[in-house]
């Protein structure tokens, strides 16, 4: 009898304790199904399609070194697998859990139902650090440890399963995906997965900690594995394992190596636990995709946003160059680090006050690396929507000015300002009119206006959203979303420095 593995967000062979499993108890069907459904949700993109399929063909790639190569189907899971299982023997179904959007939840049951109702027992081994089923956040991290410190599963050796053709990974998996051109997107698949850990590792990262803030040297500076570790073309624990045995050879090295590797990889290995701390909080309340986190603040914000906000929000037109220029750089490279990606949806929900599922709805769609339970869990942080971080409101002009100060990713990617002397790179408003007219850049003609007086409405925006902490009821939301969602990390430290609610509920994540 055959065993089923179902690949999804799991596009690799090694760590992968599904296929290691199956393959023990013989020959093994892998499959991806192409779920044109999947596709046309709002949150999906052509060119994350494009990052996927490179990754599929890599994977077939893979498995056809190990005996058999993937077999894909297009259509929907439930209707596919039923059509598997009529065919042929299938004795069990075997994947990793998914902490993924409402629909691939939906889809999930509809496959459990398909596979009870037929007697297939489905086996889900646990990917990244997220716990299912959980209600709470006390001793997650010691869970997270134990299963990053466990030896990774070997590539298996697969026999040639008969009768069953592999069947074409399609050009593009919906008519009704739009095209969408992203010219400078990372490749997918697991040899590129491997060089960019590599560099990093070795060459790249040495500056992380001092290079991942400014959008001018994050895209080198960075891991850049964000959309390696979402498709899954590499495991969590290949890449916290990689990084442990790096550090502990620098540490070997001595001090001929200085501190800056010690220091950056120490930073980077933190980023990799926020990834499931955050995706944890998807898993434990999927509503968080839809609906704030905190049912007090709901009220805040009008779910339909202002259109003419949010379109120019979303093609770079908000008149502050830093803000569109990190929303024009993603447009055409798939990729913004985590401190620009952190001001564009503070500028659309403070200064700009628009609620963030629309703008998250955007950036999603921009990301090659979207990770559903990342991407939630940290717009609504950024938008003042969780009741348990402290309210950070980034001010677009002091980021342009510290982290582009010469305005050289600005000129980069708004070139109308190119001719801008750099004393007004940062506020061009600010320009006198004789100033405008001898460099011929004329604020309102050729680049606009700001939409609003930015310093004004994060004062509006910080006064609304404290009125609503202060509140009794508000408050004791706020400790019941600790005690589901909030880091234990330094929990007992920060009680101690102080008794400030802010304090007591960041979440350690800045
Ligand atoms: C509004 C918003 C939306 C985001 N949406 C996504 C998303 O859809 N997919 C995604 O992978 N990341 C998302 N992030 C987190 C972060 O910006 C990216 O993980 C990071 O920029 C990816 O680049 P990198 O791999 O070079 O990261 P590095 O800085 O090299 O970090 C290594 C890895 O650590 C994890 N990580 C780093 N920062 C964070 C963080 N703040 N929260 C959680 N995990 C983190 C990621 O897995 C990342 O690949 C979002 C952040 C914000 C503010």
């Amino acid at each position: 009898m055959l065993q089923l593995v179902w690949f999804k967000r799991d596009l690799r062979t090694v760590d992968h304790e599904p296929l290691h499993a199956a393959a023990s108890r013989g020959p093994v069907l892998p499959l991806y199904v192409v779920e044109p459904g999947l596709w046309e949700q709002p949150d999906a993109s052509g060119r994350q399609w494009a990052f996927w399929r490179e990754s599929l063909l890599s994977l077939r790639a893979e498995l056809a070194a190990l005996g058999q190569p993937l077999v894909v189907r297009q259509g929907q899971a439930v209707d596919v697998l039923g059509n598997l299982l009529r065919r042929h023997r299938v004795e069990m179904v075997w994947s990793h859990q998914e902490t993924g959007n409402a629909w691939t939840f939906a889809r999930d049951r509809d496959v459990a139902a398909l596979l009870r109702q037929q007697g297939i027992a489905w086996h889900e081994a646990r990917q990244h650090g997220i716990v299912r089923g959980r209600v709470d956040r006390d001793h997650w991290s010691k869970q997270w440890e134990s299963l990053m410190r466990t030896p990774q599963f070997a590539a298996p050796r697969l026999s040639p399963v008969a009768g069953i053709e592999p069947g074409p990974i399609p050009e593009w998996p919906s008519p009704h995906l739009p095209h969408d051109d992203c010219p400078g997107r990372q490749p997918g698949g697991r040899i590129y997965a491997g060089q960019v850990l590599h560099s990093f590792l070795h060459a790249r990262g040495e500056r992380y900690h001092l290079e991942m803030s400014s959008p001018t040297s994050a895209a080198t500076g960075c891991s850049r594995l964000s959309a390696h570790l979402a498709s899954g073309t590499l495991s969590m624990r290949e890449v916290v394992q990689a990084t442990r045995a790096r550090r502990a050879s620098l540490r070997q090295e001595g001090a001929s190596r200085g501190p800056t590797w010690a220091r950056a990889l120490a930073a980077f290995e933190g980023r990799l636990h926020w990834h499931c701390h955050f995706m944890q909080k998807l898993e434990s309340e999927p509503r968080i995709e839809f609906e704030n986190l905190q049912a007090a603040t709901q009220p805040l914000r009008n779910s339909s946003p202002d259109p003419e906000r949010l379109d120019a929000w979303i093609n770079g037109r908000t008149g502050w160059p830093l803000v569109d220029a990190c929303m024009r750089a993603l447009a055409h490279t798939g990729w913004i680090n985590f401190r620009m990606r952190a001001m564009l949806t503070s500028v659309a929900s403070y200064q700009l006050w628009l609620h963030w599922r629309e703008p998250g709805l955007h950036l999603a769609r921009r990301f090659v690396d979207y990770e559903p339970g990342i991407h939630w869990s940290q717009l609504q942080m950024q938008s003042g929507t969780t009741g348990i971080n402290t309210l950070r409101i980034y001010n677009p002009v002091k980021q342009s000015r510290d982290q582009d100060p010469h305005g050289v990713f600005i000129r980069t990617w708004v070139p109308e300002l190119g001719p801008i002397e750099t004393r007004w790179i940062h506020e061009p408003w600010l320009m006198p009119m004789p100033e405008q007219n001898r460099c011929g850049v004329v604020i309102g003609r050729d680049y606009p206006q700001p939409l609003v007086d930015h310093e004004a409405a994060a004062r509006l925006a910080r006064q609304r959203i404290q009125a609503i902490r202060r509140d009794a009821t508000a408050r004791t939301e706020s400790h019941a979303i600790f005690k589901r969602h909030g880091s234990r990390k330094r929990a007992g430290q920060r009680r101690a420095a102080s008794n400030r609610q802010a304090d007591l509920f960041d979440d350690g994540a800045r």
